[in-house]
């Protein structure tokens, strides 16, 4: 496999290639900013202690302070956490927010670790880091397997250490401790968004639509519903471990609660006959769209030929590799880009920021219709730079970025400007 960080700025360059850009644009873009390691000593509930490898990237903050997720997952590595602090950088540009990008991780398995000590490992982590994130630095969020309750706790430490309540210095906090109003089903509901916006240009309907959905965490799942509400079909859902497939559908909500009852997707009702499956079986099977919300890497150069979605839409960060997009394309498969189909995570976080500054806080109905009249307008762009340079969605996104980007670089001048 080759390296992420290296695959993932071949899309930077690929964009580059259909515009003009200044060379000290590329530059600027080349590595991150700053990164910091630390190890985080834990206490164990049994009385020992352990020690934990941690991370924090801020790979860009021209456009603004840096914004992106933490996550928490045995496979974190550094290399992982620099590319995805470079994609937060290009989403937070997609999405017009003033902010660069950053990501930070934990090398562990949360499911194996009590309340208690989880609730310490995420205090220590603000411990290390306090000084690398701040409300006009860095502002950390949820990622994989960190949630509100964990956001809550990182808050409530970076408080204590600067004295004072401080909640604009992490968004995805639980509501009670100004969290945002729709924060929870954001990433979902805007990568749900994007496909209503475009489903004219796409020639789908609803009711003649099919759904795959790979990963049913918070993005997997609030997609499913809203789309299922709408009256598209569910015919597959995978979790980390299994996969149901039932061309007949499936009610969401259903197949959630008796996940959440029983601990598996094995046996979850579904309205005709229901197969099992791995993973990558299921990424393969008959369906009109492709939701893979899980892991980087899962749409490769093995299985991109056997995809038989006609739309892929990244709810996931990097899914699909640059080699298989290329196989995609060629199939004429249409990719909708992570870095705006799963925007409206980062969205609704700039939300919650800009209502922790202000102290003044919205509706639900307000953030709803703010997400719609940003994410459209950017979808639509998106859309037609593809059509107009006849370049994948992807491509399209990052151009579109990419002149963001290049206009903030370079208003501080170029060498055109300094030897005029
Ligand atoms: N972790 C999410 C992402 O990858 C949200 C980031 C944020 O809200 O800052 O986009």
């Amino acid at each position: 496999m080759p390296r992420l960080f290296t695959e993932a700025k071949k899309r930077l360059r690929e964009a580059a290639s259909h515009m003009s850009v200044d060379p000290d644009v590329m530059e600027k873009l080349k590595y991150p900013k700053e990164t910091l390691s630390a190890s985080l000593l834990v206490r164990m509930d049994d009385g020992s202690r352990r020690c934990f490898k941690a991370w924090r990237c801020r790979y860009d903050d021209t456009r603004g302070p840096t914004k992106g997720g933490i996550r928490f997952h045995t496979n974190v590595r550094l290399e992982e956490i620099m590319t995805l602090a470079f994609w937060m950088t290009f989403k937070c540009a997609v999405a017009n927010l003033p902010f660069g990008g950053a990501k930070g991780g934990v090398a562990v398995n949360a499911s194996k670790l009590s309340k208690s000590e989880l609730e310490r490992l995420s205090r220590a982590y603000v411990k290390a880091f306090h000084s690398f994130i701040g409300p006009d630095r860095d502002i950390p969020a949820p990622d994989m397997y960190t949630n509100s309750m964990v956001m809550g706790w990182m808050e409530d430490e970076y408080s204590a250490i600067v004295d004072h309540p401080s909640p604009a210095v992490i968004t995805g906090k639980p509501l009670e401790l100004g969290g945002s109003e729709g924060r929870t089903d954001a990433t979902g509901r805007g990568g749900y968004l994007v496909i209503r916006h475009l489903e004219k240009d796409f020639e789908i309907e609803p009711d003649k639509t099919s759904i795959i959905i790979q990963g049913f965490g918070n993005a997997g799942y609030n997609f499913a519903c809203l789309m299922h509400a709408d009256g598209y079909k569910i015919v597959g859902i995978s979790d980390s471990r299994l996969a149901i497939y039932d061309t007949e559908g499936m009610d969401p909500h259903s197949v959630h609660n008796y996940k959440m009852k029983n601990g598996t997707l094995s046996g979850a009702p579904s309205n005709g006959t229901l197969k099992e499956m791995t993973n990558q079986e299921l990424l393969i099977e008959a369906c009109d769209i492709l939701i893979p919300a899980a892991l980087e890497n899962q749409i490769t150069a093995d299985n991109a030929s056997k995809i038989q979605a006609r739309i892929v839409c990244e709810l996931a960060n990097g899914p699909v590799t640059p080699a298989a997009d290329k196989i995609l394309c060629e199939n004429g498969t249409i990719v909708i880009p992570d870095i705006l189909a799963n925007s409206g995570g980062v969205i609704v976080s700039y939300f919650e920021w800009v209502q922790n500054k202000a102290g003044y806080y919205w509706s639900l109905a307000e953030v709803h219709s703010k997400l719609k009249e940003r994410i459209e307008p950017e979808a639509r762009t998106i859309w037609k730079i593809s059509l107009e340079k006849n370049v994948d969605m992807r491509t399209a996104a990052y151009i579109h970025a990419l002149e963001r980007l290049s206009k903030a670089v370079t208003a501080h001048g170029t060498k055109a400007y300094f030897s005029s």
